[in-house]
């Protein structure tokens, strides 16, 4: 497995590469992020490679405490790289990504990313950052395909539109959200529950399922509320919004989407509605 640090290896390591298969992540890599390199692995197989980007990017945090306390495994992050079949790491410096004095461009933002009442309320910002790093990458990268995880189901869709007008030759793969064995999606920012956050967390999960038995996503929606209410969590949101658009009607495939605190810890979680059956 390559080890890229800067552009320039980069650039080297891109003609023999083939056709490139690119897993986007933040490092801190758990066992979501190994299927997702896992299939990555996959789909590159005999015609090209899979190719790991870890980079923490700055533009995309709009809570500075959250970014000066995210976590950095980079020696166990390459070590899960390796086994999950990944050809190459690219670990580029901050100055790489965003040379001092030239602004990176911010691609139009669809308007999935700035729904009322979801993430963009939260988290004013973040998806431009978010737009800004994948365009700069894709540029960067050139991959056929790039996977992205359902868990962060709003990111998915926003990147969707934005590949489909800004880089239609990229194909977007999404994969289904791993979760731990009693419910909770996996996540990076897990690590920093207490035991009895953790517990209390797995509400989330648990309001999710329950709303997917409901005949009606307004009485889905109540349900996801009192189920987290009965943990003490208050959530940002709790609701079923059309999947694709995530406006709040839509005529199409319903998806129920959770973003809630516990303690100081921000979660997300997301399952489709009404429940497959
Ligand atoms: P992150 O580094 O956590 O921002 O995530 C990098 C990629 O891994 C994104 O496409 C995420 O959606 C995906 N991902 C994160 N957690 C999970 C999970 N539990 N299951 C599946 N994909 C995930």
């Amino acid at each position: 497995m390559e080890i890229l640090d800067n552009i320039a290896a980069l650039n080297r390591f891109r003609p023999g590469a083939g056709e490139i298969v690119l897993i986007p992540t933040m490092g801190a890599l758990h066992a979501g992020h190994e299927a997702l390199i896992r299939r990555g692995a996959r789909l590159a197989a005999g015609r090209g490679t899979c190719v790991v980007w870890i980079f923490v990017n700055p533009t995309q945090f709009n809570d500075p405490a959250d970014f000066a306390r995210y976590p950095k495994t980079l020696d166990a992050d390459l070590a899960v790289c390796r086994s999950a079949g990944a050809g190459a790491v690219f670990v580029p410096s901050k100055d790489e990504i965003y040379p001092p004095g030239i602004s990176v461009p911010v691609p139009d933002l669809p308007r999935v990313a700035t729904e009322p009442g979801l993430e963009d309320a939260m988290r004013p910002g973040h998806f431009a950052g978010v737009c800004q790093v994948v365009l700069r990458f894709f540029e960067l990268v050139k991959p056929k395909v790039a996977v992205f995880g359902e868990k962060d189901w709003q990111q998915l869709q926003v990147i969707r539109a934005m590949a489909k007008h800004a880089t239609p030759q990229v194909e977007i793969s999404p994969f289904p959200t791993v979760r731990e064995s009693d419910g909770l999606a996996m996540s990076s920012r897990n690590r920093f529950l207490s035991a009895e956050e953790r517990t209390r967390a797995l509400a989330i999960s648990r309001a999710l399922t329950r709303a997917g038995e409901a005949g009606s996503q307004r009485e889905a929606e109540a349900i996801m509320a009192t189920v987290l209410g009965e943990s003490g969590i208050q959530p940002e949101y709790a609701v079923v919004r059309d999947a694709e658009t995530l406006q709040e009607v839509g005529a199409g495939a319903r998806r129920a989407l959770i973003a809630a605190k516990v303690g100081s810890v921000r979660l997300i979680d997301n399952q489709q509605w009404p429940k497959r059956r």
